[in-house]
């Protein structure tokens, strides 16, 4: 009988395991992918969306697309884990398996950073930043402040991008003089493993006027004054806040009893979680690596090659090397790419572009991973 792998989640991580599983042991795998939305979206597509550049229904991924011999896909909310048993409880009833794995990704505690659902927006969930869409195309200019809570925060690059992206617009509509554009984040560079990155963004802000705010993050939004109180003092007059909501854990991980310091914990190298037969990968897993779906996706394929060298009874060796890409936007079209090795001393990435030619790059990566998971082409 072939063994049979419970994926939950469907995103970065849950797709490129099912993925890799099928190619490693074909009809030996029977595999239930459950996630409670109906498809896929990339977290770039989000920015694509907000500034108007896509819409909402090209960049969605319906999960029937994904189905293929030897994979069920269940649309349903998991709401247990019972890591010991390898068995799962959804809305659309149980699931068991030879081996499970967690692919859950990262939510957001949006009451965390106060004021923010009153008086500011989040860009960081699919409603969210689709609303903005509107909201922005909306705007007349006035003060704009980008800004974090606290981290860790899924795409490093993706707050830097979004104030690229909001100075562009505001350029585009000849908005950009009665504006300002501020960032605030709590770290001392954009991209703390990448030093290269982080400079050419640095030059790239002073160039286009936008105020970097380094090593703190923004406590709270005050909803009278309009301003955004700072963890330094500082009070930022906003007319527009765009914020980075407080991400955490999915509640059913921490109501299972299956996380440590918030995250579900694995060894790095295998992704295998302290309960024997149960993997996690991705934003939910503290791994050690950036949460990006480039970590997640690459997590992903190592838990799968070890779980197929498990089914054929053979020695595991694939081992996670803690190696990624990620693409910066940096508005006009021009993407530049940070190649980041983890676990090789001290991460340095190295920046190549920013040119037209990597946003074709970028533009083929998304076209490959809906191929390769969908079966289907795509123009992002
Ligand atoms: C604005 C923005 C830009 C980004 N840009 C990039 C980029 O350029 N490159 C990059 O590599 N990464 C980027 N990312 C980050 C990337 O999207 C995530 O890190 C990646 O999706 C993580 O993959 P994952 O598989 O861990 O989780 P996810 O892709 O989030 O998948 C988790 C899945 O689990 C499902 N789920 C959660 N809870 C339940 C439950 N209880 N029951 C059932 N299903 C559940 C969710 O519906 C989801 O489909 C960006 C993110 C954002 C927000």
């Amino acid at each position: 009988m072939p063994s049979h792998v419970v994926v939950l989640g469907a995103g970065f991580g849950g797709l490129e395991l099912t993925s890799t599983l099928l190619d490693e042991l074909g009809g030996d795998v029977e595999i239930t992918l459950i996630d409670k939305t109906a498809g896929f979206v990339f977290g770039f597509s989000k920015l694509d969306v907000m500034f108007g550049r896509t819409t909402a229904e090209a960049v969605f991924h319906p999960y029937a697309d994904a189905v293929r011999s030897g994979v069920r896909f269940v649309q349903a909310e998991i709401t247990a884990i019972d890591a010991a048993a390898l068995r799962v409880a959804t809305t659309e009833g149980e699931f068991a398996g030879d081996h499970l794995v967690i692919a859950l990704g990262a939510d957001y505690d949006i009451p965390r950073t106060h004021g923010l659902a009153e008086v500011g927006h989040e860009f960081y969930s699919e409603a969210g930043a689709f609303a903005l869409r509107d909201e922005l195309a909306r705007f007349e200019g006035g003060d704009v402040v980008i800004g974090i809570t606290a981290g860790p925060f899924k795409c490093p690059p993706a707050p830097s991008e979004t104030a690229l992206l909001v100075d562009e617009m505001l350029r585009a509509r000849g908005i950009r003089d009665r504006s300002s554009v501020s960032l605030v984040m709590p770290f001392p560079r954009p991209i703390p493993p990448a030093p290269d990155a982080s400079s050419a963004l640095l030059a790239t802000f002073e160039e286009r006027d936008i105020a970097w705010h380094s090593d703190t993050g923004v406590r709270s939004l005050d909803a009278a004054a309009r301003v955004a109180r700072l963890g330094d003092g500082t009070a930022l007059p906003f007319d527009l806040y765009l914020g980075v909501p407080v991400h955490r854990a999915p509640a059913v991980l921490v109501e299972s009893g299956l996380t440590v310091e918030g995250w579900v914990p694995v060894d790095a190298a295998t992704l295998e979680t302290p309960w024997p037969g149960v993997f996690a990968v991705g934003d939910c897993a503290a791994v050690g690596t950036p949460r990006a779906g480039v970590f997640a996706e690459r997590q992903g394929a190592t838990a799968a090659r070890r779980i197929a060298s498990r089914i054929r009874g053979e020695g595991a060796d694939a081992a996670y090397d803690g190696r990624g890409i990620c693409y910066i936007e940096f508005g006009g079209d021009e993407v530049g790419i940070v190649e980041v090795a983890f676990f090789e001393g001290r991460p340095n990435g190295t920046l190549q572009g920013p040119s037209r030619e990597l946003a074709e790059h970028k533009r083929e990566f998304g076209a490959s991973r809906i191929r390769r998971w969908f079966g289907r082409d795509w123009t992002p």
